[in-house]
């Protein structure tokens, strides 16, 4: 077999029950898919296999025959999807080149010695421009963590659910990413998950919507609770697609006049809070899912 440190490393991190999916070659964008969920036309393979736009979280694979194939074809850089690896990557960066000031690892160390807590060793990788990324095991109790940005401090990000980072053996920019340290990740210490669990749901102020008394009314409300429920019930990774598909069929009931854009935005925004969807995101796709349903407009019969 001729030498391909890419593919050694990508099986090296799959044999650790790592999820990985290819990024473009030196560069941190993934390879696949090559389009937003917005702009999905069901074309890409496999996006048409799942009947729904498919990104690269639910492609990220521990597979050996799927790893083979992709990086015998290309030089692939690899990314390494957290949230399926049962991983939190603490990403630690330094301040820009012509700044002085502490690192992300002097905020991380000043943390832990508030909490009395070293930062023990665990698995340990050298990004390329520098920075350090640390690699915890997610724990198997309490909230999902997801990303966060800033929140423990300047220059700390970290990455969990819906998060990857770059792994090592990869190059950005001609820059190699490289295992620091090379163990097993240690259990990430509680008193970062204590800070990094999500803020508690905001309390369950139900969306009130007024609606006709009548057959109609119930038909809409009927149609509200079930279109909530398809968000709040959707298996991770299929939540925004779910979130947009409930938002069509809300858009619909907008534009008959059964329902308020208002009251519908509403209903949506607190399912998509309740499935733990980021704001961001949210906002996006409630819009793009009224307007796609705006245009088919759905009548209810009193
Ligand atoms: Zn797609």
């Amino acid at each position: 077999m001729p030498d391909n440190p890419l593919l050694t490393a990508a099986l090296a991190h799959a044999a650790r029950g790592w999820h990985v999916f290819p990024l473009r070659p030196d560069d941190k964008r993934p390879a696949f898919p090559d389009h937003a969920g917005d702009d999905c036309n069901g074309r890409d393979p496999r996006c048409r296999a799942a009947g729904h736009h498919l990104g690269w979280e639910p492609r990220a694979t521990c597979d050996p025959d799927r790893i083979r194939r992709a990086w015998t074809a290309r030089p692939y850089g690899i990314g390494l999807a957290c949230g399926p690896s049962r991983l939190v990557v603490v990403d630690l960066d330094r301040p820009k080149d012509d700044t002085t000031g502490p690192t992300g690892l002097d905020t991380l160390a000043d943390l832990a010695a508030t909490h009395a807590a070293p930062v023990e060793p665990t698995y340990t990788v050298t990004t390329g421009r520098g920075g350090t990324h640390l690699y915890y095991r997610h724990p198997d109790d309490g909230p999902e963590l997801r990303n966060t940005a800033g929140t423990l401090g300047p220059l700390v990000d970290t990455r969990a659910h819906g998060g990857y980072v770059v792994a090592a053996g990869s190059t950005v920019s001609g820059r190699p990413y490289r295992v620091d340290l090379d163990t097993d990740p240690a259990p990430l210490p509680g008193w970062l998950a204590a800070r990094l669990a999500p803020a508690p749901l905001p309390p369950q102020r139900p969306v009130v919507v007024s609606l006709p008394t009548d057959r109609s009314g119930a038909y809409v409300r009927a149609a509200i609770s079930r279109e909530a429920d398809r968000v709040t019930t959707a298996p991770a990774g299929e939540r925004n697609r779910a979130l947009y598909v409930a938002a069509v069929a809300l858009g619909q009931l907008t534009a008959g006049g059964s329902l308020t854009a208002e009251d519908a935005k509403s209903v949506l925004e607190q399912a998509a809070a309740r499935a733990g969807l980021g704001h961001v995101e949210t906002a996006r796709t409630i819009r793009s899912g009224l307007a796609a349903g705006s245009k088919r407009p759905r009548q209810v019969a009193a």
